[in-house]
This record gives C-alpha cells, structure tokens and sequence, in this order.
C-alpha cells in the first residue's frame, strides 16, 4: 500500500505514530523503503522510519512539523541520483518529492519574460518536453543528464555546458516556494525574503524544501550543431577552451565542454569515446607522435533554426578556425536540440543494459582553479588516470561572476575555474575493481589537491566531520550556520550531509 500524509490527521493533537500503520503520516510497501535507504552511488546506506508521499505544500508542512514533535529527521529525496547518501535519513522521514502535484505553468513576469511554475520535484526532461512541447520554449542552463530534480539540482549548482554563457541552474531561477524547518510555507526571490532564496541555492536541502520555482525560458531552438575537436596539449586545450568561455558578442558557442580521455583503443576509456556514432571514426595515426598518455576532447556547440539568417555553416566554420585542435580530428552531427539536451539517456539505457548503473559509483566532482589546472591535469589526468576511470571524465570551464556570492555554494577564489567530473562506472567486483580501491583513489586526488595547496572545493560534497564542512566553506561557514539557526533551528532538514545534529 502507498500511503499519503493526511494533512488533516496530522492537525490532530496527537498524531499517528511514524512507524504505525494508522490515518495519516503512512506506512510504506517494503520496495519504498528499500529505495530510500540507498542512492545512485549506492556506497552508504541508512534505513528510514518511513517513506512520505506528499502531494501538496501542505503535505510537506505537515511532515516536517510532525518530525518536530517527533525527534526525527527530515530528507528530502528528489531522483535519489546522490552519490554519498545526502538524500538518506537514517531512522528518520523522507519525503518523496515526485510524488508531489506535477503540474506546470506559464508566468509572465513584470519585465515580458516568460517563467515555468514548475514542481521541486520535476524532473528536468518533464520541464523540457512540457515547455517544448506546449510553448516552444525551455530553460537557459541545463546538467547533461536530466533525470534529476529540480528542487534537487537547486539545493546543489547544475552545471553543464551552457553555466559559462547563463550561469548554473541556481543562476536561473526567480521565485521559490519552500517549507523551512520550522514547518512554515514560504515564497522567497531576489528581492522577497531574499536572504532565504539565496540560502536555499546550494544549501543542501538544509534551509528548507523546495515545493516549486519559476525558472526563466527563452524561445526554444529547433536544431543544435553539436562539434567535437582533439588536443593533444592541455594548455592547449585550456587555452581555447578558456577563450571561448570567456568571449562576448555574436560569436559565442551556445555550450561549451571537454573531456579527458586516454591514448589508446580502449572501447570505454580511449579513442573509440570521441565520435558520433553514426559519423566518421576516430583516426588514430593523425595524433601527433609523442603524445601524451591522455588526449582532450573540446565538445561545444551552437543553436540555429534553419532559417536564411541564421548562416550556421559560415558562423561555425569562422568560430572553428582559430582552435589549436588536432585538424582532422574534428566530429560534427546536427541533432534536434530535443535530443541533445537529452543526450545521456542512451548512456543511461546502455549502462543498465550491461548492470553498470545499479552497480555502486564512486563518482568525485571538483572545482578547480584555472590557475592549478595545469598542474592538477600533470598530477592526476596524466598520472593517477592514466588508465582511465572507466567513464566520463569531463573538464570544462565556468566563471565565478555568473554565480552569486549571496548563494550558498562554495566556489573556488579564481574568476575562471573548472568542473572535473569523475563519472566512474565501474563493473561490479570481482569483473571491476573493489570498491574501496577505487574511494581510495579519490582520496588520493583529493590529497593531491590539498597538499598542492590548489584553489580547489569539492562539488556534490560530503564530508564526516564539522571542521570539514568549515574549511569547505571557509569565509561563508559563520553565514551558513546562522542561516541554519534561522531556517532550521532544530537541525530538523537534510540529515544525509552530516553538517548539523539533530536537536534533542
Ligand atoms: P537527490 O539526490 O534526491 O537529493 C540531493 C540533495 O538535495 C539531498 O540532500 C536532498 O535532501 C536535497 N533535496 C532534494 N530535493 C530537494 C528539494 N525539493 N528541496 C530541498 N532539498 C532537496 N549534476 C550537475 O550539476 N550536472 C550534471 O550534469 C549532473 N549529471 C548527473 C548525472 C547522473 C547520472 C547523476 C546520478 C547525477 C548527476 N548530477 C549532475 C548530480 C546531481 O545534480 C545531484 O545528484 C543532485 O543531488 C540532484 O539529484 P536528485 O534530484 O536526485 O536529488
């Protein structure tokens, strides 16, 4: 049976025991509490007292007032697509977020611009085929996958390869709903109750829960000219990849990424990952001689409508020209922008395909200066990885003056800096290597920042203990624990960070 909290049980003056099975708060089918007790990382574990299912604003009130009288924690669970447990709640709530109201709509702002009202706990491929769909319009800034939240990606950054030109996802949004951790329901911006709309962008679900958001469209493009390019140096790479992130005017890419691969044949780590499936394959002897151990793949790509002005081949032959890429190793296909957006879904299929995407993933995103990358691609690209992490590993720049300083997330000093994302899909053991093998890699890397002394945090964190969740936050820590003591007093919220404790 799926149950769902009963607003008007939970008004009464005892309510219904978590673990019961009475009205209200429900008790769950076994299946639902299985999945809430693991993620996609599938590394840590933590069973929850009960599973909710709340429709409405007022649903996710109910729930967090009854966590108050209760003792018990509170986690938010958007797809569940964390890596180290954030959305768990061990003994606690958690609050299926897709099951609350679905629907959608259209808000005009004072300005003329167009919003979508959407749900926190959309899926953005939900956001995507409805504002396509119904208006032909979609949202600016974007992550590659979309099988993720919206209420999830704005407690976090959502970064892909539009956050050079719009900002993050949390760059992108205008207007939430949210219930904090006192339980009241409240509408927050830039400009209303605004030190609680930035706190909430990057917080971590620890300030409050998002129940919707407006986020800002613009007209939809029909197609995408989506190009690859290799590089054999990584200044060289940096170099173009860092101008075109940089550059304003009609001459911006649209998206800009890259990504480490290795100099060799492997089918999943090597060459083989760098061509269109249905385009010309990958001519290994074009790369120069004495190459390193790992090559760069520079993917961007430009928007257009197939209409007589919009002189796509000229514009991307001209942007194309000045690049220091490998020539001959160039890969271009024109996709529906539909589809490129939705690119990794046939990753997805492919990986529970061959049972890599149930198995664990001890996935590592950071953010590193422009200024250590070099050193960091010496360190750990072309030595740690060398082999490769058997998955994606994505390095691209953004810039820090698209993300606010008023939001919660903690960035790098340096206005250039870079996501290095680890997207690991290891075989499960004993096919693929122990997992503990693999986590004491990451360790490494992250050592090996450390004791470098890089501008560097981690993006998607986790950590053990109060004083690391300091250093992460350095100059910002005093600000996030007070807003914690404003939003959340009990420290009620988000229990699978480990950055407060529940109040007795
Ligand atoms: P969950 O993992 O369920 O929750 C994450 C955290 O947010 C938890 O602490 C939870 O309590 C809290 N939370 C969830 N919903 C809400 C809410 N409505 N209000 C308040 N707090 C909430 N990230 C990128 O930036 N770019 C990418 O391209 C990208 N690609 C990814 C691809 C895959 C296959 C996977 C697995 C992850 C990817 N991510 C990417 C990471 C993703 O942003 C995080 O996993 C993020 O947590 C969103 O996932 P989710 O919606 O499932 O949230």
């Amino acid at each position: 049976m799926i149950a769902y909290l009963d607003p008007q049980q939970n008004q009464t003056p005892n309510p219904p025991s978590v673990a019961g099975d009475g009205p209200g708060i429900g008790t769950e089918t076994e299946p639902s509490i299985t999945t809430a007790s693991s993620d996609f990382g599938g590394i840590i574990h933590a069973v929850p007292a009960a599973v909710i299912h709340p429709k409405s604003v007022t649903d996710v009130a109910s729930a967090i007032r009854l966590a108050g009288t209760q003792h018990l924690s509170v986690a938010a669970r958007g797809n569940g697509h964390s890596i180290s447990g954030q959305s768990l709640s061990d003994g606690g709530l958690v609050l299926n977020m897709r099951s609350l109201d679905a629907k959608m709509e259209l808000v005009t702002l004072p300005n003329g611009r167009y919003c979508a009202d959407v749900s926190g706990g959309a899926l953005w491929e939900e956001v995507l085929e409805w504002c396509v769909k119904n208006y032909n319009m979609a949202p600016l800034s974007w992550t590659d996958y979309l099988g993720l939240t919206v209420g999830g990606t704005l407690s976090n950054g959502g970064v892909s390869g539009q956050a050079f030109r719009h900002g993050p996802q949390v760059a992108n949004v205008v207007q939430m709903e949210v219930v904090t951790g006192d339980g009241e329901c409240r509408v927050c911006s830039p400009v209303d109750s605004s030190d609680l709309f930035y706190a909430l962008l990057g917080g971590f679900g620890q300030f409050g829960i998002i129940t919707r958001a407006h986020i800002p469209l613009q007209p939809a493009p029909r197609m995408v000219r989506w190009i690859r390019v290799v590089y054999d140096k990584f200044e060289e790479y940096t170099a173009d990849a860092e101008r075109l992130a940089t550059r304003t005017g009609p001459d911006m890419f649209d998206y800009v990424e890259g990504f480490a691969f290795v100099n060799s044949s492997d089918p999943v780590n090597g060459w083989p990952t760098v061509p269109f499936p249905s385009g010309p394959s990958f001519d290994a002897g074009l790369i120069p001689v004495g190459s390193g151990p790992v090559l760069y793949c520079l993917e961007v790509a430009v928007h257009y409508n197939y209409q007589r002005n919009d002189k796509v081949d000229e514009k991307v032959d001209d942007m194309l020209r000045p690049l220091n890429n490998i020539r001959g190793l160039e890969f271009i296909v024109d996709v529906s922008y539909v589809d490129f957006l939705s690119r990794v879904k046939h990753v997805e299929k492919e990986a529970r395909a061959n049972g890599s995407w149930e198995s664990p993933h001890p996935w590592l995103n950071l953010f590193i200066a422009s200024s250590d990358i070099l050193d960091f691609d010496r360190h750990v690209f072309k030595h740690i990885l060398k082999h490769g992490i058997g998955g994606p590993m994505l390095v691209y720049p953004m810039l820090r003056r698209k993300w606010d300083r008023r939001m919660s997330v903690a960035l790098p000093e340096s206005e250039i800096f870079y996501l290095v994302a680890l997207l690991r899909f290891p075989r499960p053991y004993p096919e693929g290597p122990p997992i503990d093998e693999v986590l004491a890699q990451n360790h490494e890397i992250v050592n090996c920042c450390r004791s470098n002394g890089y501008d560097f945090k981690l993006y998607l964190p986790r950590y053990e203990t109060k004083s690391d969740w300091a250093e992460h936050f350095g100059d910002g820590w005093s600000r996030f624990v007070r807003r914690k003591a404003d939003y959340d007093p009990m420290a009620i919220l988000a229990p699978g960070q480990k950055i407060f404790s529940r109040a007795a």
